[in-house]
């Protein structure tokens, strides 16, 4: 059995945070042979429901855990954290301009990142969940200097998995068959699921669909399928996003299988002509812990618009928040 590691979790009692909390302590995201510390961030009018999380965790007797912080205070939460998931964050209220949700939750990444900076694990893994998800992970990792900024990602595996059950439902094969699928940009309704690259057994995905179908209902399809969701469920969905930000944990820090990659939002380095200084999703293979981005791809004409237009988007939410970076 391994040493415990310290996952931090902020917005624990939330919706994904509870679903993670649980998934995390039975072993899900680091394995049957890493016992884990869980310290659980909310804020203060949420302090009762998270102990009542603690409570639960405890009840479950769980093997693999090994202690439960529960606190309001960031500097505790992410002390010594190996992983940081960051999922609280503030939602969209009525009539909010983007600029404005922007300016609110830079005062929540932008003291987080500091607190990182200061007390997290020189090589911790942060995964920003709550939205806007890439921009916030920009704060984040802004007010972080003393941390290697390729360590701040944002999640867009949701995005991808979900890109993955459509192509899969459509060519009537099972998810495990598909390889390859790549989310690009932003974690919004400008990202692009593109299947350009992407392998159905073996045989290239483009010549198992048509292309109107690619552009005019599978791409919608996936930028849409949160207000789907929403309108199905009532409720925004949580058990997928949790599961996804457990697979881009779990790949990150155990490697992608051969011939494949996974989506991630990662600071752009200028592959692929991005503006370095966005958190742009990319095709990441991952190795030894660290990850790289899937390089040499060809972008056709509609590949490069659809890029494109996400890019843009990301480029505005920075100029947005541009006096917290
Ligand atoms: P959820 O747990 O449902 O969502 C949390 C965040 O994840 C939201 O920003 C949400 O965005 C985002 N998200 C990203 N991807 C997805 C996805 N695919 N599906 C759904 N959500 C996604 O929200 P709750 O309101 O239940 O919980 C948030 C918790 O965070 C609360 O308990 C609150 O007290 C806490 N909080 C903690 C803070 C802190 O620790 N400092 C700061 C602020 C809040 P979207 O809004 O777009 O759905």
């Amino acid at each position: 059995m391994n040493q415990p590691v310290r996952v931090a979790i902020t917005g624990a009692a939330g919706q994904i945070g509870y679903q993670l909390c649980f998934r995390i302590a039975a072993g899900d995201m680091l394995g049957a042979h890493q016992p884990v510390i869980l310290q659980l961030l909310e804020i203060q009018p949420a302090m009762d429901m998270l102990k009542g999380v603690a409570m639960e965790l405890q009840d479950a007797a769980f093997p693999l855990l090994h202690d439960v912080i529960a606190t309001d205070e960031p500097d505790r939460a992410f002390a010594g954290a190996d992983y940081a998931l960051l999922v609280g964050a503030k939602p969209r209220g009525p009539g909010m301009e983007r600029a404005d949700l922007l300016a609110e939750n830079g005062k929540i990444f932008g003291p987080q990142g500091r607190s990182l900076n200061r007390f997290a694990s020189r090589d911790v893994k942060v995964l920003v969940v709550g939205n806007p998800a890439n921009t916030n992970a920009l704060i984040a990792q802004a007010a972080a200097p003393d941390l290697n900024p390729r360590n701040f990602t944002a999640m867009t595996r949701l995005d991808h998995n979900r890109a993955i059950a459509q192509l899969a439902d459509k060519t009537e094969y099972h998810s495990t068959s598909i390889s390859r699928m790549v989310i690009w940009g932003n974690h919004s309704a400008t990202q692009y699921p593109d299947i350009s690259h992407c392998e159905v057994a073996g045989q290239p995905a483009t010549s198992l669909v048509e292309r109107e179908w690619f552009k005019d209902e599978f791409i919608p399809k996936v930028q849409q399928r949160g207000a789907e969701i929403i309108k199905a469920r009532g409720a925004s969905s949580a058990a997928s996003a949790a599961s996804a930000a457990i697979d881009h944990i779990r790949s990150w820090a155990y490697d992608t299988p051969d011939n494949d990659w996974v989506s991630m939002a990662v600071p752009a380095d200028g592959s692929y002509g991005i503006d370095p200084g966005v958190i742009f999703a990319f095709p990441c293979v991952c190795s030894g812990g660290d990850y790289e981005i899937v390089q040499g791809l060809d972008i056709d004409n509609f590949s490069r618009q659809k890029i494109s237009e996400t890019e843009s988007e990301l480029r505005s939410e920075r100029d947005a928040v541009s006096p917290l970076l």
